[in-house]
């Protein structure tokens, strides 16, 4: 069936309107007919002031009866500013997809709906978004709401504008109400929008300047993204730009987006841990300057943005101590020229151990890669893009970001397992020469391929920008770990008697969870309380991330350059919820004994 764009925005206007009534009316008879049996609705803040998702028709139309009750949304309707309603195939399922807004109890709220025709009749939601996009009263100041810039230019002998933004980041007569920590692309799209919304807040980051934590990373790094998905908020990169940003320019760029966008950031500064004192309702935070000076500050939040990977983990392998040559972790390796002419061992076949591998090769070092687990390798282009087709498809960036946010766990799993199968095709030559020289090849649990590694363990495969050909072509050596015997004072006897003589082993052993690094900022209860933090939980949502987590104050941000633009957005809107007193300051889970919805746990 084919349907004209204006046939299509009608459909979803017909479908909005009847949503609304039945919404108002919290009527289940009337909101069960909208929806498909195999159907998904997720809330990003607008209607529950969590981010949930619920899967199958019943548990739907249960929860969206229970969610009216904190205030009635209206207005629903398809968005004449964005995207118009259009006909997609998401996760292999043709669908209509439209974006729409409406006004939600606290704010204004944007939402997507993917709509099947039933049996080619009826349109039915497949799956349906409502996120909130700003707070009533409390709008972002940008566009025609920008600040006027009249307090410093009119007042000749007042301080000027650049007397006041040091005055601001010095911190001399107050502290920040937020503290992030971590100056990464988390840390500073999250105090960005935090910043937008009027919060004082202050970065801190323990390297010495803005952008080191990509300038130290090894020579040749680009983004394994393309440029048009990993966009800062608010500041895109030039149009200029290389497809691929190499390390140094986006280092560049991190410290232009810190000037530009007036953050406050402390680089030389560590965070050392911090106590929250239930009753004020704030932190004593320890912050380390460089030279060793401590600074007590008494934020009321806390925004973790330290990676992924906190603390290296470095495996209990007890021969490694016979070894004479040197030992270091991914973390620490940061040059192949000193290694040229030598012999290294790299265990671990991840990102960083392919790239160290490749880095140490091409400076003329012997390099055997050693492989302890099956490890999911694709090629960088075109197969590891193929998820970011969306942003290559025409909608403005901020429309493929609600459009991305509007896809529930299982149908983006669905889509995973899609794009790898595909990348497998289009892989299968470089994999089939892996495979002949051992190489221990993975697609991902159930297929899901390297996104869903991502965000379930943070690693377990390689963007192939070249490695995976020196090891198919032998210029690299593979050797299983399985056939180390033990290490030794030259390097690694193997079961078959041969020694692998080495000077150096690279431990690219991957990193420890969050957990270990909460426990050792915050202690061992706040670590119980919080649980896991990263992976996803029994609400198909990442764990502790960019919401509000049992411990009140806490907060995390981490993940791609993309995901961190998109979420940093909600995490803000909550700090600044709670500042207004709309959201309670206790955390997730002890709210939830009095939440409204509680159909959402079914
Ligand atoms: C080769 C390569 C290519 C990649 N390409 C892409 C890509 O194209 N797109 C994409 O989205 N991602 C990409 N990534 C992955 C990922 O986005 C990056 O690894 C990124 O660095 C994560 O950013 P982050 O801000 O979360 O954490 P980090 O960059 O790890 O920053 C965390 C910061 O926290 C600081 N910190 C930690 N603890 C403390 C403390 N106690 N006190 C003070 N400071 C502290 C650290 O010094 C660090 O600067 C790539 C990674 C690699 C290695």
């Amino acid at each position: 069936m084919t349907m004209a764009r204006t046939d299509l925005a009608a459909a979803a206007a017909q479908w909005l309107a009847q949503f609304e009534k039945a919404l108002a009316a919290a009527d289940a008879s009337r909101l069960r007919p909208l929806f498909l049996a195999d159907s998904h609705w997720r809330d990003v803040l607008a209607l529950t002031w969590r981010i949930r998702t619920v899967s199958g028709r019943d548990a739907v139309v249960r929860a969206l009866g229970d969610g009216v009750q904190r205030g009635a949304p209206s207005g629903f309707a398809v968005d004449p500013e964005r995207t118009p309603p259009r006909r997609v195939t998401r996760a292999g399922v043709e669908t209509v997809e439209a974006i729409f807004r409406f006004a939600a109890a606290d704010g204004r709220g944007s939402g997507v709906v993917r709509l099947i025709a039933e049996d080619g009749g009826t349109m039915k939601a497949w799956t349906l978004l409502t996120a909130l996009e700003e707070l009533r009263g409390h709008e972002e100041r940008i566009g025609r709401r920008r600040v006027s810039g009249e307090a410093y230019s009119r007042d000749f002998r007042g301080p000027n504008w650049l007397d006041r933004r040091k005055s601001a980041a010095a911190y001399g007569d107050r502290d920040p109400a937020v503290l992030v920590v971590g100056g990464g692309h988390a840390g500073l799209s999250a105090a960005a929008r935090l910043g937008q919304l009027g919060l004082d807040t202050l970065i801190v980051d323990r390297w010495p300047r803005i952008g080191d934590n990509w300038r130290q990373r090894y020579h040749a790094l680009t983004l394994h993204n393309q440029v048009q998905v990993n966009h800062l908020p608010y500041m895109p990169f030039p149009p200029t730009w290389p497809t691929y940003i190499p390390k140094d320019k986006l280092a560049g760029w991190f410290e232009q987006y810190v000037e530009s966008l007036e953050l406050n950031y402390w680089p030389a500064t560590e965070f050392m841990g911090g106590e929250y004192d239930e009753r004020a309702g704030r932190w004593r935070a320890t912050l380390s300057g460089a030279d060793g000076a401590r600074r007590e500050i008494e934020p009321r939040h806390v925004v973790l943005a330290t990676g992924v990977s906190g603390i290296p983990h470095i495996p209990d392998i007890p021969s490694l101590g016979e070894f004479r040559g040197a030992v270091v972790h991914s973390s620490g390796y940061d040059d192949g020229a000193a290694w040229a002419g030598k012999r290294a061992l790299v265990i671990g076949t991840g990102n960083s151990g392919h790239d160290i591998a490749q880095d140490l090769q091409s400076s003329g070092a012997h390099v055997t890669l050693v492989q302890r687990s099956p490890t999911l390798i694709v090629n960088v282009e075109p197969s590891a893009q193929l998820p970011y087709a969306l942003y290559d498809e025409g909608p403005p960036l901020d429309d493929c970001d609600l459009i991305t946010a509007a896809t529930p766990l299982v149908v983006t799993r669905r889509s995973h397992q899609l794009f790898t199968e595909r990348a497998r095709q289009l892989d299968r030559p470089l994999l089939d020469r892996l495979e002949r020289v051992g190489f221990k090849l993975d697609y991902g649990e159930d297929g899901t391929g390297w996104q869903f590694k991502y965000l379930t363990r943070g690693g377990g495969y390689y963007f192939n920008v070249g490695c995976s050909d020196l090891v198919a072509d032998g210029k690299i050596r593979l050797v299983q770990f399985a056939e180390i015997e033990r290490f030794v004072g030259q390097g690694a006897l193997l079961r078959s008697g041969e020694t692998l003589a080495a000077d150096l082993i690279v431990l690219a052993t991957g990193w420890k969870g969050q957990e270990a690094l909460v426990r050792q900022l915050f202690g061992d209860s706040v670590a119980r309380r919080l649980g896991p933090v990263w992976g996803f939980g029994p609400d198909q949502e990442l764990r502790n991330m960019f919401r509000r987590t049992p411990q009140p104050g806490l907060w995390f941000i981490a993940g791609s350059l993309a995901q961190c633009r998109i979420y940093s957005k909600y995490l803000a809107l909550q700090i600044k919820a709670i500042e207004l007193g709309l959201l309670p300051r206790g955390g997730e889970a002890a709210e939830s004994a009095k939440a409204t919805v509680s159909a959402i746990a079914d």
